[in-house]
């Protein structure tokens, strides 16, 4: 895995005040400013879900053209940070409160979703999210193409769209799909194509095709392929149409670095344990995926350790699951801080941070 120099600084800088998150917001900047010019006339929205931390989003800002937020709590946070910022609000499970939240556009799930947002009596201007059968093989998580609780099937907006002909109130713009997750660009494209396939034999205009795009965990120094997926979706788009991408995950895990210190190296039956300082109630991720997060040792302890032997990396929790590698080859010793990369996305928030009562790790910012 590539250190980049400036967080390999921070890190040492850092060594004795750890565990401790590392925000690479210059290389999150340069990132997003290289996504945007590839996506060309698409509009991009980042899933706020993927990491809310306010310095991000104001660091995404310039770069995108707007915020899919899942819930009431995360468009009253990027409301407070970018008052100005367009939203759209999707997610099951919108409570009358919720759908009472103005945005830019209210992602529909379902007829009975659609019928409680007409309820409230109040404007809004809305996709249907549609789930449709289409094979996601080699997705990570499978959101679409079978029967899941997110978006509805062709019976379901046909439902809709009857309900919406009957009244004024709640504007009709188009189609939302989000069908899979950890999917390449040829793969993303296959879908987009059967969306918007299905988006203007209905006579759509705007069709927002999700986000999902890969990101290889075991393969940290690789990107997706941000060029060939926007050319492709370029070619899709046929003129006068809105073509809208909303990815999470693919924008903002590189630019986070979870730092750790090694309090122990240990032998039992054969095998070697680094105790690290901190675990997956910090850094979740490599528990909820199933794979070793990529990490980085820098030397700067002493003493017995592990030479360039298969090292398990474990946490302070007092579970056999606080595991944030599995027998990877590497050199460590007590003192020596580990810096895991790939942690910008689904990492902090979804961490259940009170197991155990240990201290939160401190926030830090590269600008
Ligand atoms: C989570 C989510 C996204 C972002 O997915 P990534 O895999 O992080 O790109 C986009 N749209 C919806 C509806 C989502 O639920």
């Amino acid at each position: 895995m590539i250190l980049p120099e400036r967080v390999r600084e921070r890190a040492r800088e850092l060594a004795g005040d750890l565990p401790a998150y590392v925000y690479d917001l210059a290389g999150l900047d340069a990132h997003a400013a290289a996504v945007r010019p590839a996506l060309a006339d698409v509009e991009v929205y980042y899933a706020v879900k993927a990491n809310p931390d306010a310095a991000l989003l104001r660091t995404l800002a310039p770069h995108v053209d707007g915020f899919e937020v899942s819930s009431g709590g995360e468009a009253a946070h990027v409301r407070a940070v970018l008052p100005g910022a367009r939203l759209a609000f999707g997610g099951p499970g919108k409570t009358d409160a919720e759908l009472a939240v103005p945005v830019h556009r209210v992602h529909v799930e379902s007829p009975g979703e659609l019928r409680r947002l007409l309820a409230t009596g109040r404007p809004a201007d809305v996709l249907l999210r549609v789930n449709l059968d289409v094979s996601v093989d080699g997705a990570s998580l499978a959101m679409g193409g079978g029967a899941t609780p997110f978006g509805m099937d062709p019976g379901g907006v046909a439902e809709c769209l009857e309900l919406l002909r009957r009244q004024k109130q709640v504007r009709w713009h188009g189609f939302h799909a989000h069908l899979a997750s950890g999917l390449d660009a040829p793969e993303l494209l296959r879908l987009a194509g059967a969306v918007l396939d299905f988006a203007r034999g209905h006579g759509a205009r705007e069709v927002n095709v999700g986000g999902g795009m890969a990101v290889p965990y075991r393969r940290p120094d690789e990107r997706f392929d941000w060029d060939a997926y926007g050319k492709g979706l370029t070619a899709l788009r046929s003129p006068g149409e809105t073509l809208r991408v909303e990815p999470g995950r693919a924008l903002t895990a590189y630019c986070g670095w979870y730092l750790t210190r090694v309090l122990d190296v240990k032998r039992v039956h054969g095998e070697v344990f680094a105790v690290v300082t901190g675990g997956t109630h910090h850094l979740r991720t490599p528990v909820a995926k199933g794979h070793d997060q990529p990490f980085a040792v820098l030397p700067t302890g002493e003493g017995p350790g592990a030479e360039d032997e298969p090292v398990t990396l474990v946490g302070q929790l007092c579970t056999p699951k606080d595991v944030l590698a599995r027998r990877v080859v590497t050199t460590v010793r007590p003192g020596d801080v580990v810096v895991f990369g790939m942690a910008g996305a689904y990492a902090w928030t979804i961490s259940h941070h009170d197991f155990l009562m240990h201290p939160k790790p401190g926030f830090h910012y590269l600008r």
